[in-house]
């Protein structure tokens, strides 16, 4: 069994789904499951409908709701004429189910409402797409998610119960394949035992993929993306990236964690673990060969860029000389765990921490008040984060040239730089 994974580009217009359809159908011989994502930037607008129902802004929230329900229910009228009724049918079950919710008011966390509400994107991208497939004769399966990924209820970022997702997998969704080619289900959402929705984290459709590959043992999986394939840097902001053929798990789950947006970072454990390669592809041309990730080390890899915009520096400094090593480094990290903010990059002197983090506005403000009635405390926006792994000489003066280099940080394999 091979594993599909589309995003939302993928699926963000009628002539992208039948785009979409076609790559499914195309592999013929094959027994697929397909992860999908919400289409375009629906899980945008839900997160919109969702603070605003918990500002108390219901008129509202019903408004961006009911924006969502014609776009869905249009594109479906475009793709089907005899799953139309059926499918509509489907489509106002999960929209009657949401708009209930939204005439309450909330008396649990925001999170929860947020995956009660939010979950709705690829429960409709799903159904019209497993009906759109059904109209060509394809032996396709709608299969809820949320009967099969058990979670615990961390609401918006759930964990997986990996053995009773195992077993659920194992009862309920290998036997489909008796009666079915394809199975179609919904990335990013699962569900508590009490049969709440939940999320796994933005972008988590890629380790939802991941989830089924592990544990239903699958060859492979493929995420469709509109690039060619994993490139060595942004090609927007650098023109003469190129395209890496492999990569392996290591290199992979190295590059997410210093920010590179290639895949989701819980995506590769679940693979590595049982040793399934992982494609990407193109879906706008398929008959590129796109990108491998596997166990194999690639011995020839080019400079790999990482470009992380939005970053502040703040330099917390003792006031009474005391050195950072000992209590005030521990302090510090205690705040930032009060906080919710991790720095990306550090590097101590004797009586100063330097710090380069994200530019969230609020923590950072946070952050530097609560700090400042320890430490003498500098922050300094606007910068740039630059990771460059497998660098050369070369690469790390032009990419320095006309940047002032604020902090540097060099292993043998990655060098890291923040520029102004
Ligand atoms: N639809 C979700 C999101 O936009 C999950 C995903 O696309 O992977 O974050
Ligand atoms: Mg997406």
């Amino acid at each position: 069994m091979k594993i599909y994974k589309f995003g939302g580009a993928s699926i963000n217009s009628v002539e992208r789904i039948k785009n979409t359809g076609n790559i499914i159908s195309h592999a013929k011989d094959e027994k697929l499951l397909v992860v999908i994502s919400a289409m375009g930037k629906t899980t945008n607008a839900l997160e919109k409908v969702a603070e605003l129902y918990y500002a108390g802004k219901k008129e509202e929230a019903l408004d961006v709701f009911s924006q969502l329900k014609e776009s869905h229910l249009n594109t479906l009228k475009y793709l089907t004429v005899t799953q139309w009724q059926a499918a509509e049918a489907q489509l106002k079950e999960f929209f009657t189910e949401i708009e209930w919710l939204l005439h309450d008011k909330p008396v649990r966390n925001y999170d929860y409402y947020y995956d009660q509400i939010v979950c709705c994107g690829e429960l409709l991208s799903t159904a019209i797409i497993a009906h759109y497939l059904q109209e060509q004769k394809l032996k396709v399966k709608w299969l809820d998610a949320r009967d099969i990924i058990r979670t615990d209820d961390n609401f918006r970022d759930a964990a997986i119960d990996w053995e009773f997702t195992g077993k659920q997998m194992e009862e309920k969704v290998a036997p489909l394949y008796k009666d079915y080619d394809v199975i179609i289900t919904q990335g990013f959402i699962g569900s508590t035992d009490e049969n709440e929705s939940v999320t796994l984290g933005r972008e988590g459709s890629d380790y939802t993929a991941a989830i089924f590959a592990n544990l239903m043992n699958g060859d492979s999986v493929t995420i469709w993306k509109d690039v060619d394939a994993v490139m060595s840097a942004d090609p927007k902001k650098y023109p003469d990236a190129s395209i890496i053929a492999s990569l392996s798990f290591t290199e992979v789950i190295e590059m997410a964690y210093y920010g590179a947006q290639v895949i989701h970072p819980k995506t590769i454990k679940p693979l590595q673990n049982k040793n399934i390669p992982l494609y990407v592809k193109s879906f706008l041309d398929p008959s590129l060969p796109g990108t491998v990730i596997s166990k194999e080390t690639n011995k020839n890899l080019p400079p790999i860029i990482v470009n992380k915009e939005k970053q502040v520096i703040i330099q917390f400094k003792t006031k009474d000389f005391s050195f950072m090593e000992d209590r005030p480094i521990h302090q510090l990290h205690e705040l930032f765990k009060d906080v919710k903010i991790k720095p990306n990059l550090s590097q101590n002197t004797a009586i100063s921490l330097l710090c380069c983090f994200d530019d969230h506005a609020e923590k950072i403000d946070k952050l530097a008040a609560v700090a400042s009635e320890i430490f003498d405390v500098t922050v300094e926006k606007g910068l740039i984060l630059l990771t460059i792994r497998h660098y050369n000489e070369e690469t790390l003066e032009k990419l320095s040239k006309n940047k002032l280099v604020v902090l540097e940080q060099k292993t043998t394999e990655t060098t890291q730089m923040v520029v102004r």
